[in-house]
């Protein structure tokens, strides 16, 4: 069996590419598709994990690393899940995150059926040889108003159940220890500590 010592994260957002890095073991050197002038595929998946299948070979296929993709959003109960798969699309649209929380929060007051949301990931590791392992990490919460300024995307409007920061009060390392992609990684991490 091959152990891994790199690892290309195969995202170009900036936030997602630290918090994923800093999941990994610090020995294993992580590797930004940005640095090797790869460009993002289209994620035309119906799901996180389609998205994150179709992130993970199209980086894996063009540097021949072993490649661990992302996809994941914000599922807003009162919107029927939305802007899900869109999230970021969702905010891109509206000129940003500020705007795109303050959509949010417009919407759920006018419908009025409550703040409860999820952010989700799905997260996939793809060797070179085709191998891949998905797995998905949910977290429950609810919306308030804008508070904080660490994070990225909807963490300022984000509570995590259990809690009473936002996921933008909350500092780095708080919310790395709960959030989504810790939940996936935990998953995924029991099936390839072997590997490292
Ligand atoms: P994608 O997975 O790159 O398509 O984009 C996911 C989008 O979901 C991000 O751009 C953010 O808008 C949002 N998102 C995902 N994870 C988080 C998080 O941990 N905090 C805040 N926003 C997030």
């Amino acid at each position: 069996m091959q152990k891994i010592d790199k690892i290309l994260v195969g995202t170009h957002n900036k936030g997602k590419f630290i918090e994923i890095s800093d999941l990994l073991p610090k020995k294993i050197k992580k590797i930004s598709p940005v640095d090797l002038g790869i460009k993002s595929p289209i994620e035309n998946g119906k799901t996180f994990k389609d998205n994150s299948e179709i992130k993970a070979e199209f980086f894996c296929k063009n540097s021949n690393l072993v490649t661990l993709s992302d996809d994941s959003g914000l599922e807003v109960d009162a919107l029927n899940g939305e802007p899900g798969i869109l999230s970021s699309r969702f905010a891109e649209d509206l000129g940003g995150f500020q705007n795109a929380m303050k959509k949010i929060l417009e919407k759920i007051k006018k419908i009025n059926k409550g703040a409860k949301a999820q952010f989700i990931s799905s997260l996939t590791i793809q060797w070179p040889n085709g191998k891949k392992i998905t797995k998905i990490g949910v977290i429950r919460g609810s919306l308030t108003d804008i508070r904080g300024k660490n994070g990225f995307g909807y963490d300022p409007i984000f509570i995590p159940e259990g809690h009473s920061k936002t996921f933008a009060e909350m500092n780095y390392k708080e919310k790395l220890k709960i959030d989504h992609r810790q939940i996936a990684y935990k998953k995924l991490y029991n099936k390839i500590k072997v590997y490292f």
